[in-house]
């Protein structure tokens, strides 16, 4: 009876609430598709809605973006699942088997994720969360009110704000009274970084898997709170395409169950016979494949979900209306009607499918914790550098997966894959090394992210084809086909730094450290580092080692406070001689320099390799960084720069020969010169003391004479032969030059160009590519031959100067760790 009471006053409470729900067109004072909706239109139309549709609807701001906009979720469902979300969100949980306790899967509802505008400059998607919304809260709309009897519709409105406004703001000051069709009017062409990414010129779907970026982190430990049943990713493509659902192309990832494919042909069919009956154009099938992990597809994929990407026509230079190839014209109405049929189409067939969806979400899960989906059974990661280690562990925790730490050292543990030599070998575990199981819920993530190699079923892949983190992170690792169950319970030292009447060492070997040194430089102190190794009472010393020794400058206890705010450890110092190596007078240990650093950005730089480098500096290193446009580096005075770093690019400034004679006399006189990937390769066309190397000639009579006669239907598929989309190459250091130091005599590089150089006679070949070095991923044949006996990180001294060169982009979508230090080497360790 209380029940029926219960229902009949919800009831009410909706009709009266609803009675007076404004559409957004009514809300917003314009028809959805006449312009552009500004980002905190739509929090007001969120937010109006919420505080409207109380029993229907929950408003989360679940963080906000580096320009400090508010990132919403919206959740909506019937009133009854309304009143116990928090039990229905605990209980899908459970059926992962990420949280513990009893489950209920007859009335658990699907839950479906709705990600929005994850590029800023493909709009139409944030204006059709808002339509969606409207209609899921609508109570007269009886379709809806249905499926959310059995579903919960999770919406982000926006998942990049900042890339949303820079886009809708720069167009708005762009276009007429009128908006103008032609695609070569101005409106229809965004300048240089464009709208795409976030603040820091960050893709966010690229960064799923490593978040990065500070939208991701946040959205992230959301979804890992909800873990869907369903993700949507809305996207838009050039103006000329059809729209595009999944299924999804080739490859896709071995983990991908048979289930998750047929369901996203499922939701496919559902949208097809919609499209049909309007008669728009779509594809399936083609060029979206499901295998790098940080996508909005792949990622929900690898987390049991059934993750989809909606593609409509119109990014960047659709404006509101455009007219495309074929002369029909593009207009935002358009564009808003097919997402908003994805969006509504996606729910329906949640909601007819609820048992079938909870039942094998509820299987995916439970064959992860009990059978697990790797071929290996255990990974050991040895630990290594402190921080280097905790960052490891980091990106395990942001993916929800387990690990152990080891508490007792045991030899011959079990034999298992070194993921150095590539060799088979007998492992054996120190207290401290990190283990991590096949089973458990997350099973999927950890067999994507730590095998050493990935399986390729088809090569044409949109992007890099490895990530494996071992080598990301560059610590030792080991794949086992047997269990190894660590013993002992691990107990991590809490870092006591002590006071010293002398001065303090810390050990390089990490971005950590290299920001705590740039942090004592802009106070002013004086810091040295070793040229070569030493030995002091028991602790050895790497090259590259930090002495703070007694100065007016230093004061050490205010160093001491501030290296243990920072995790830093220190190591006090009696005296100025060493028991081996050179004592800490000599001239050995180099004075550090406070640097200047300039980064090149704007037109012709890639912006997201500019993006990198200015967030590396800012949010990682957390040492100043001046940004200044390539086209007006001639009008900067040169003499306040030490360091001039230029991302990949192309540089007009470097083919014009006054401009380059310029740069080449500030170099002279001490300037550093960081280049990095096609900076390289252009710099290597002049006369920098650079020289690509060519591909070694075919032998004649190796050479097959039928070798160019091809087959027109396999012109896409030939293509890949001269293809390398990331592979990892082992690259052999001179870890005796600074550039080197913190490193072993290997490190493992994301190739993603066939970019090598000739070996340097007067200059340094730190880093060194030699014949069967490629590790893992990818690399088209024709270009296997090429990648080899060449340098790839070099340093050309110049005068008082020096430039570094970098094949490669070491610190690509930042979430390769492991390259991060050789750019703080650059800056701070090379020509000190
Ligand atoms: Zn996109």
């Amino acid at each position: 009876m209380k029940k029926l009471f219960l229902a009949a006053f919800l009831q009410t409470c909706i009709i009266l609430c609803f009675a007076q729900l404004k559409s957004p067109d009514e809300f917003l004072g314009y028809q959805l598709g006449i312009k552009w909706t500004p980002h905190f239109k739509i929090v007001n139309y969120f937010n109006y809605t919420a505080s409207n549709s109380p029993f229907n609807m929950k408003l989360e701001k679940y963080g906000e973006t580096n320009e400090g906009k508010d990132l919403l979720l919206a959740i909506i469902s019937s009133p009854q699942n309304m009143s116990r979300i928090e039990e229905i969100r605990k209980n899908n949980l459970r059926l992962a088997g990420i949280e513990k306790g009893n489950v209920f899967t007859t009335n658990a509802p699907t839950i479906i994720w709705l990600s929005y505008n994850v590029h800023g400059n493909e709009t139409s998607s944030s204006e059709v969360a808002m339509k969606v919304l409207y209609e899921l809260t609508n109570t007269k709309n009886l379709a809806t009110q249905k499926w959310l009897e059995n579903t919960i519709v999770i919406i982000d409105p926006c998942l990049n704000p900042d890339g949303r406004d820079r886009y809708v703001n720069w167009y708005n000051s762009q276009v007429g009274k009128t908006p103008n069709a032609n695609v070569d009017s101005r409106e229809h062409s965004e300048p240089w970084p464009g709208g795409r990414t976030n603040h820091y010129n960050f893709d966010l779907n690229r960064d799923w898997a490593w978040q990065t970026q500070v939208e991701t982190q946040q959205r992230l430990k959301k979804y890992n709170e909800w873990m869907p049943q369903i993700h949507c990713d809305f996207h838009e493509q050039g103006i000329n395409n059809p729209y595009y659902f999944a299924p999804a192309a080739e490859p896709f990832h071995e983990v991908i169950t048979p289930w998750q494919r047929d369901f996203q042909t499922t939701i496919g069919k559902n949208h097809a016979k919609y499209f049909d009956a309007n008669g728009w154009f779509y594809f399936t099938k083609e060029i979206f494949d499901l295998f790098y992990p940080s996508y909005g597809d792949t990622y929900p994929m690898y987390n049991g979900a059934i993750g989809m990407t909606y593609e409509q026509a119109g990014h960047s230079s659709g404006g509101l209306t455009v007219i495309k190839n074929d002369g029909d014209t593009l207009t935002l109405k358009d564009r808003i009607a097919h997402h908003f049929t994805t969006s509504i189409s996606t729910i329906e067939m949640a909601s007819v499918h609820q048992t079938k969806l909870i039942n094998e979400f509820q299987n995916y899960f439970s064959i992860a914790k009990n059978i697990g989906y790797s071929n290996y059974k255990t990974f050991v990661v040895s630990k290594g550098d402190v921080a280097k280690t905790n960052s490891f562990l980091s990106a395990l925790e942001k993916n929800n997966i387990n690990y152990e730490r080891v508490g007792v050292d045991r030899n011959n543990a079990a034999m298992g894959y070194d993921y150095n030599s590539g060799k088979e070998v007998s492992i054996t575990l120190n207290v401290g090394d990190i283990v991590i199981q096949s089973k458990q819920p997350q099973s999927a993530m950890v067999k994507v992210l730590l095998e050493p190699k990935t399986k390729l079923p088809d090569s044409a892949t949109y992007d890099i084809t490895v990530w494996s983190l071992p080598y990301v992170y560059g610590l030792n690792a080991y794949a086992c086909k047997t269990e190894i169950i660590s013993t002992g319970n691990f107990i991590n030292t809490p870092l006591v730094n002590l006071k010293t009447n002398y001065g303090y060492a810390i050990k390089w070997g990490s971005v950590a450290v290299a920001s705590f040194v740039g942090k004592l430089l802009q106070k002013n102190c004086i810091v040295k580092f070793a040229e070569q190794s030493f030995v002091m009472g028991n602790e050895n010393f790497e090259r590259g080692t930090i002495l703070v020794l007694p100065s007016a400058k230093n004061n050490m206890n205010d160093i001491m406070q501030l290296a243990s705010a920072n995790s830093i450890q220190l190591y006090t110092l009696n005296g100025g001689m060493v028991n081996k190596g050179f004592d800490f007078g000599s001239e050995k240990n180099h004075l550090l320099k406070k640097q200047n650093v300039v980064l090149l950005t704007g037109k012709g730089v890639d912006a997201n390799a500019a993006g990198e480098v200015w967030h590396f500096f800012e949010q990682q290193l957390n040492y100043p960084i001046t940004l200044i446009n390539a086209d007006e580096i001639s009008d900067v005075n040169l003499k306040n720069i030490d360091v001039l770093i230029l991302p990949n690019g192309r540089y007009k400034f470097l083919s014009d020969k006054d401009a380059s004679a310029d740069l080449k006399t500030w170099v002279r006189q001490g300037g550093k010169i960081v280049a990095i990937d096609n900076a390289v390769a252009q710099m290597a066309n002049g006369d920098w003391g650079i020289k690509l190397k060519k591909a070694d000639e075919e032998k004649k009579e190796d050479k097959n004479v039928y070798a160019d006669v091809k087959k027109y239907e396999n012109r896409d598929r030939d293509g890949v032969s001269g293809n390398i989309p990331g592979a990892i190459y082992k690259i052999e250091m001179d870890d005796t030059h600074p550039l080197a130091f913190g490193y072993n005599k290997n490190y493992f590089t994301l190739k993603q160009n066939d970019n090598v150089y000739e070996f340097m006679k007067d200059g340094w070949n730190v880093g060194i590519v030699k014949k069967e070095n490629q590790v893992a991923g990818f690399v088209g044949s024709k270009l296997k031959e090429k990648i080899k006996d060449g340098t790839v990180l070099a340093v050309q001294p110049m005068g008082n100067g020096s430039i570094i060169y970098f094949a490669d982009d070491p610190i690509f979508r930042s979430f390769w760790e492991n390259g991060k230090l050789l750019l703080g080497n650059a800056v701070f360790l090379v020509g000190q």
